[in-house]
């Protein structure tokens, strides 16, 4: 389930990227497995099937913020796409019809790409999606017993870090620079994000104290220190010279934007991942050996083991 139908479809059909005749949306029915391209049809769907294919988008799915809140990126186009909450306790149902156990992968995958296109406040509203998922899936095990291990962890870091809060209440051509505004250590104060609704998250993000958050790494841009309510952040556009980007001049008019130089080198559009070691969690059997640091590989020895495969130790 996810994005991407642009992959699935034959060339020649309606949005399709493939270069070929391929039409894997018909060899996935077939194969016995129903179909979904909206929220409604996956929970249908999700009832009577043991195979479920969901394809919410052509291209990448919108994250919460633009799908419950700002209506940017496709949402329009594409105004049924479910939440991974959703996403998750229609495959919990399909798979645990199962009765020799399955493996479910779950990825918020946006909180990458926003990262990368420095679209923090995107970056941080998929991120309490996430958290809204693994208390689901906790719940859900809770409900069967001690039968389930999850695992939580990340694939890589981004160079990211809160190092406070902007103080600028958007309404007015600010007199000093915005990033004057920035308050650090005890000029940060506590954001004043309204109360997280029913699902977690705050409804407006443009507040006049906002979370500061940037990136270590990154293309030539211009920092405009609030969010993008319209569509999520663009930072660069193809350069001049063939296979570089320059800072998108889209966001220069921006009262108290500023262009800031990068410390990468041209032909990269968007900040880099960085190569901390990443947080895993674990609840449930086989989580006894997730503690102090292990290598990534030992991740899959532990699935492996939960799945009762091969020949253990
Ligand atoms: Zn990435």
């Amino acid at each position: 389930m996810g994005g991407g139908a642009a992959n699935f479809l034959p060339k020649g059909a309606n949005g399709s990227k493939r270069r070929d005749d391929s039409d894997y949306v018909t060899k996935f029915r077939d194969d016995g497995y129903a179909v979904a391209t909206t929220a409604a049809e996956m929970n249908d769907a999700a009832k009577r099937s043991d195979r479920l294919l969901g394809l919410f988008n052509n291209g990448n799915m919108d994250g919460v913020l633009d799908r419950k809140y700002l209506k940017g990126g496709t949402v329009k186009k594409f105004p049924e796409q479910p939440d991974l909450t959703e996403q998750v306790t229609a495959a919990l149902d399909v798979l645990s019809r199962n009765p020799r156990g399955f493996f479910l992968m779950v990825e918020s995958g946006l909180i990458d790409k926003y990262t990368h296109a420095l679209d923090m406040e995107r970056a941080v509203y998929d991120t309490i999606m996430l958290d809204n998922v693994v208390k689901l899936a906790r719940d859900w095990a809770k409900a069967r017993g001690d039968d389930t291990l999850i695992l939580v962890v990340a694939d890589h870091n981004h160079p990211i870090s809160l190092i406070g809060t902007i103080n600028d209440d958007m309404t007015q051509t600010p007199n000093v620079p915005l990033r004057e505004r920035i308050g650090t250590y005890d000029k940060a104060g506590f954001p004043n994000y309204p109360p997280p609704d029913k699902d977690g998250y705050p409804p407006r993000v443009d507040v006049s104290r906002r979370l500061a958050i940037f990136s270590a790494s990154s293309p030539d841009y211009y920092e405009t220190f609030r969010p993008k309510l319209d569509d999520p952040n663009e930072p660069t556009v193809t350069g001049s010279a063939k296979g570089t980007y320059e800072a998108n001049e889209r966001y220069r008019a921006m009262p108290g934007a500023m262009l800031r130089l990068g410390n990468l080198p041209k032909y990269m559009n968007a900040s880099v991942h960085s190569g901390e070691d990443v947080i895993l969690t674990a609840i449930g059997p086989g989580s006894e050996r997730v503690h102090g640091q292990i290598e990534n590989t030992e991740v899959f020895r532990i699935m492996a083991e939960a799945l009762g495969l091969g020949h253990g130790e």
